[in-house]
């Protein structure tokens, strides 16, 4: 499957998606197919969300290549993950923050929380959490960077306290089941951010104190 990884990362460079050689190296390394459920290990490597079971996704490599670089990430951040889903993107993250790096991911989801969990485990920069992402992770905040693999209905206020000032945000912010927009927050100071409109995506609602409450 080397060779179907390297053909999908040559099409992400292609593209536009992957713009950089840290996003480069990292989506090479990992192998998504090990992330994906055994029945979707054949379409690991097709430019699409596939299902991860508890009516989940794991998100199209398009997407994670494109948060990845609008995050900016460096060697040594404090990251925090909200939507662990099966791990691959928090692979990837760990693989560009290196070992001096740590990514914290939180899952709500029990099945799922474990098995990645599992999957992340020689990744001693990773902590998994099985906790409500919606209230962020206090114990290890401030955090460089955050990113949210799930759509919430608005900027959950605990995650903009728990970023670092000159830190960035990454999440999907809509009402629409079908249609939201990612939004780029920057905290400039304690009480000033600056948001930025990059599109339209559709992800997973995000479900939660602070998100949809089902
Ligand atoms: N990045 C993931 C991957 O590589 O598989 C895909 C994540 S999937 C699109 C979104 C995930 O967010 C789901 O697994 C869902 O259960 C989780 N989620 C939704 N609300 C959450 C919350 N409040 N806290 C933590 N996880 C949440």
């Amino acid at each position: 499957m080397l060779e179907e990884r390297k053909k999908m990362v040559e099409d992400l460079v292609a593209r536009n998606y992957i713009k950089t050689e840290k996003v480069k190296k990292a989506m090479e390394k990992v192998p998504r197919e090990n992330f994906v459920p055994p029945e979707h290990r054949m379409s690991a490597y097709l430019d699409q969300p596939l299902p991860i079971g508890e009516g989940q996704t794991i998100s199209a490599p398009h997407m994670v290549a494109m948060m990845c670089e609008v995050l900016d990430l460096e060697r040594g951040m404090k990251v925090l993950e909200v939507g662990t889903g099966c791990g691959y993107h928090a692979a990837v993250v760990a693989e560009i923050i290196g070992e001096e790096g740590k990514l914290y991911t939180i899952e709500r989801i029990e099945s799922l929380y474990k098995r990645a969990k599992e999957k992340l485990k020689d990744y001693k920069q990773v902590k998994v959490i099985h906790a409500d992402g919606t209230e962020g992770w206090e114990e290890a905040a401030p955090y460089d960077r955050i990113y949210v693999t799930a759509a919430a209905p608005d900027v959950p206020e605990p995650l903009k306290r728990q970023l670092k000032v000159g830190g960035k945000l990454l999440i999907p912010v809509g009402r629409d089941r079908f249609y939201q927009d990612l939004l780029l927050v920057e905290k400039l100071s304690e009480d000033n951010f600056k948001t930025k409109n990059l599109g339209g995506v559709a992800f997973v609602p995000l479900i939660g104190k602070y998100g949809w409450r089902f």
